[in-house]
């Protein structure tokens, strides 16, 4: 059973059209990194799936159930969107008491897990509106992950967390989907994601237009190997005689794009050199979800 689906969601604001025609699935275990422009859809879908606006047209389901008045999975829910909503004049411990006491929670244990869990035990008796904003978001955090909820949907939640928070965030969120929970994830850290989801969703102007598991991001990722040796126009010979298919850069270095050069650099170099043109550069590049999502948005006529 899928965990989230939309089917053609759209949201109008007015006239303007914030989300349109989104489609998508995620399933128990996978890590779903949702990216995006500023003002691109994202909390906007985000707010759909939970139910905090109402589409225009499509709908979403839930662990396979409709998000109307009678929905009843919530305890199964753990989300963060957009800033983290806490009272500001209680203490961390507080905010989260009355939380579990909100979510119906039993086991007393679970309060002390995720206070533990979060790295907040040193600031539990810390009143909220003096936190700081990484512990802040440590709170948000805590919120959405007490009750062990089988689906996780987090707006940018990786926001001002310090680098070893971020880290210890991502062994939690791998942790968690290996045991088999969902997580819906937005965020602009893109080499975080990278490490992370399981699958990627580009969202740009409201539509969805690039949707694809890690394996197939790694195949679309671009690769290359730069060349630059005394005698370029001999070394192209050379390398074509060879099966490559070499071309000049404006910078009249060689250019190498077949996606298995960069792991043979080494047997490149050997072979030029044994021709007397051992190389002065040899460079080795891999696009990372970064520039593969700039490029992506620019082949849609972005900015
Ligand atoms: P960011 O990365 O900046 O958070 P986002 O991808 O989350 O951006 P959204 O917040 O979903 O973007 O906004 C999408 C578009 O919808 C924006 O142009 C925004 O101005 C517009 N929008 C969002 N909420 C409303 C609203 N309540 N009324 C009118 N327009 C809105």
């Amino acid at each position: 059973m899928k965990v989230i689906e939309t089917f053609n969601l759209i949201k109008k604001f007015k006239s303007f059209t914030a989300v349109e025609n989104v489609s998508i699935k995620v399933e128990y275990g996978e890590i779903y990194g949702f990216v995006g422009l500023n003002g691109a859809g994202k909390t906007t879908t985000i707010r759909l799936m939970l139910g905090m606006l109402k589409p225009t047209a499509g709908k979403v389901l839930l662990f396979g159930k409709n998000i109307t008045e009678g929905f009843n999975l919530w305890n199964d829910i753990g989300y963060i969107v957009e800033s983290v909503h806490a009272y500001p004049n209680l203490t961390v411990r507080e905010n989260l008491e009355l939380f579990f006491n909100y979510r119906k929670l039993k086991d007393k244990n679970l309060l002390d897990n995720i206070i533990e869990r979060l790295k907040l035990s040193e600031y539990q008796n810390v009143i909220v509106k003096n936190l700081s904003l990484g512990n802040l978001q440590r709170l948000g955090l805590a919120r959405a992950l007490i009750h062990r909820p089988k689906l996780l949907i987090l707006d940018e939640p990786l926001n001002g967390l310090d680098p070893a928070g971020i880290i210890e965030m991502r062994e939690m969120f791998k942790e968690l989907s290996n045991g088999g929970t969902a997580i819906f994830i937005s965020s602009h850290i893109l080499a975080e994601l990278e490490k992370l989801a399981t699958k990627i969703g580009i969202i740009h102007k409201g539509k969805l237009i690039k949707e694809l598991v890690y394996e197939d991001l790694e195949k679309e990722l671009e690769k290359k190997l730069t060349i630059n040796t005394s005698d370029n126009e001999k070394a192209i010979k050379l390398l074509t005689q060879k099966g490559f298919r070499p071309i000049l850069n404006n910078k009249k270095e060689i250019v190498l794009y077949e996606k298995n050069t960069i792991n043979n650099s080494d047997v490149i170099c050997q072979f030029l050199t044994i021709n007397g043109l051992p190389p002065k550069l040899l460079y080795p590049f891999e696009e990372d979800l970064e520039s593969y999502f700039i490029r992506t948005i620019r082949n849609e006529g972005g900015k």
